[in-house]
């Protein structure tokens, strides 16, 4: 059966799965979801003997419904292999009383792999079935982790650009580095003087300019996004949830059907609505605990049913969580709002307007799946050191929020459910503050002597990433204002 997608935010014409991965946003700035959540087709029990591109494909193949079966499976094959440094993928680790999903193990050491790896094949596989003669330009804003892994998937792929946004002071030394030493003809990266909901409300803005759309299109170009509002972001990231507990099922620390908790470190909250479509799938996953920073917009939201960006940016030592303007909520709105687009965009244009908005009871009674804390710089400290100690596990800082969190919902709930944390960054790209947290004698010392520490204590081998970036020379050194992005779109494209 095909599986078609609309837009959050208007009735507009259902499209095929290719043509929402093409096109990443809707026509009306809404985000593409599927008209229903597919149900697994096969058992847990079966599921528990695959490898995780068999278990990609059994999960993708009822979301992407109008890609062949040889088609995917290139996608697949393409996209999981040597770049990623365990033939596991996502491996599972137990530490302090917890299942630590590893989802740092591909090119750019942070959990954008798991789905910028395949999207890059699953584009231009799209293009291709839709006839598209146009080069697609990827618009990308990162607070820091995305805007390496999609330059690192895009670079050199034949019929594509790819231009990142970062906020030039919102992002670690080894994310900056990562990413203006980025190799490839088709890439561009650019720091703005803002924030990332500056920048991502920046790209929003481009891709809504239906004048400059036209100008793209007469010079043989189309915007596309790398971002998580691309539901070709998304459909990979169900992967990992449904590999997981497969994957305990398989080790025998869990029981056939057995409910299990999450815990996502969230900032887009792309990450944990993978795990909420998992659970939609069939995966017996009790509570999707969101874990936030001191950017708690989403804490106060699970609290209130108010979701107010009208506060504080601040800048953590988690970046990549450092956001107030969630994208991917929306999806989750739209769903208890009944799927209804007309109630979800009078949300959204109240987001943008006053800043804010409210959701009924009645949809709030719906979230009670969702259970959601937060964690502060100093408790995030606290719990890399406290697991180190007694697990001898470093824990990089996001996954630190999630641990944190989820200590304070065990001591609330006294809930002592199975629980798989979401390991979103290795430790290593964000070494300063890791560091920091095990000894203050580590902040007199410098970058890359600091890495050498960290590979004496962790026993972790310093990944290629890491190696790469000590010699790489700077290639991109543009910043812009806020009000500038456009301009500088058309000036990289020559229109
Ligand atoms: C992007 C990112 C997050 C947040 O994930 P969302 O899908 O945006 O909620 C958390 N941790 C790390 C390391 C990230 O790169």
């Amino acid at each position: 059966m095909e599986l078609l997608y609309k837009s959050t935010r208007s009735n507009s014409e259902p499209v095929t799965a290719s043509k929402a991965i093409l096109k990443g946003l809707a026509d009306d700035g809404g985000l593409f979801v599927p008209m229903s959540l597919p149900k697994l087709s096969i058992s847990l029990e079966q599921l528990a003997k695959m490898d995780y591109k068999q278990t990609a494909y059994e999960v993708m193949k009822l979301f992407l419904t109008d890609f062949t079966e040889e088609e995917l499976k290139n996608c697949i094959n393409n996209a999981y292999d040597e770049k990623f440094d365990t033939s596991a993928i996502a491996p599972i680790v137990k530490a302090d009383g917890a299942y630590y999903l590893e989802l740092f193990h591909g090119a750019t050491i942070a959990f954008k792999d798991m789905a910028l790896s395949i999207l890059p094949h699953l584009m231009t596989t799209a293009a291709k079935k839709n006839n598209v003669k146009n080069d697609i330009v990827i618009l990308t804003a990162t607070s820091g982790d995305t805007g390496k892994a999609a330059l690192a998937g895009f670079a050199d792929v034949k019929g594509t650009k790819i231009i990142v946004f970062y906020p030039k002071n919102g992002v670690s030394a080894v994310q900056e580095k990562q990413m203006v030493t980025q190799k490839g003809d088709n890439t561009f990266v650019v720091g703005i003087k803002g924030n990332f909901d500056d920048a991502q409300s920046g790209v929003k803005a481009i891709f809504g300019d239906k004048e400059l759309a036209a100008q793209l299109d007469s010079a043989g170009f189309q915007f596309s996004s790398a971002n998580s509002i691309n539901i070709g972001r998304l459909v990979p990231q169900v992967v990992y949830y449904v590999y997981a507990y497969a994957q305990l099922l398989a080790k025998g620390e869990i029981q056939d059907g057995e409910k299990i908790n999450v815990v996502v470190p969230t900032g887009n909250f792309g990450n944990i609505l993978a795990a909420f479509y998992a659970k939609n799938m069939g995966i017996p996953i009790e509570k999707l605990i969101c874990a936030s920073n001191d950017n708690k917009v989403l804490y106060d939201f699970f609290e209130t049913g108010c979701y107010d960006r009208n506060r504080d940016f601040i800048l953590t030592t988690s970046p990549s969580m450092d956001i107030l303007i969630s994208s991917n909520l929306e999806r989750l709105i739209y769903r208890i709002a009944g799927n209804d687009a007309e109630k979800n965009a009078e949300f959204m244009k109240a987001l943008t307007s006053e800043g804010k908005y409210e959701i009924t009871g009645e949809m709030k009674a719906q979230l009670k799946d969702f259970y959601g804390n937060y964690a502060t710089e100093a408790e995030t400290a606290d719990v890399i050191k406290e697991v180190y100690s007694k697990a001898n596990y470093v824990l990089d800082t996001h996954t630190a929020v999630a641990a944190k969190v989820y200590e304070k919902y065990k001591a609330d709930t006294k809930d002592d459910t199975k629980t798989v944390i979401a390991s979103t960054a290795s430790p290593y790209k964000f070494s300063r503050s890791v560091m920091s947290a095990i000894d203050s004698k580590y902040e007199a010392v410098e970058d890359f002597d600091l890495i050498d520490e960290l590979t004496k204590i962790s026993k972790v081998p310093e990944p290629n990433a890491i190696k790469e970036i000590r010699t790489a020379k700077i290639l991109h050194d543009t910043v812009c204002e806020v009000g500038e992005m456009k301009d500088v779109v058309k000036k990289f494209l020559g229109v």
